[in-house]
């Protein structure tokens, strides 16, 4: 059975969506960022203050790689550059999913069988 007419429409707008994103973003990056402050070893230092004052803001790049985590600090401005391109990679994997999803629904319906 194949698929229909808003199955079709569904995956050409998945598809279109994946092209533009990726279009729009360039690259993409795997992985996410988090926003770190953070307490040096110098027990003079102000991190130890009450209130402390810690150091940073640092910009925290985290993926995975062979199921190890990698992290990678960034700059300010390296952020700036790079969280569109983590951005577009998060979204395209979102959307891919959903074509899956979609794709799998029209198997699972397809009552043709092997005899
Ligand atoms: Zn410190």
């Amino acid at each position: 059975m194949p698929p229909d007419q808003a199955q079709v429409a569904e995956a050409r707008r998945l598809r279109a969506a994946i092209a533009e994103t990726l279009d729009e973003a360039g690259f993409v990056l795997p992985g996410s960022v988090t926003r770190r402050e953070m307490r040096c070893g110098r027990p003079d230092c102000r991190c130890h203050d009450d209130p402390p004052r810690l150091h940073g803001p640092y910009w925290s790049w985290t993926r995975k790689v062979r199921a190890k985590t990698v992290t990678k600090l960034l700059s300010e401005e390296q952020l700036e550059d790079y969280t569109a391109w983590i951005d577009a990679s998060r979204k395209v994997h979102e959307l891919l999913r959903a074509l899956e999803a979609l794709s799998v629904g029209v198997v699972e319906a397809d009552p043709r069988r092997r005899s």
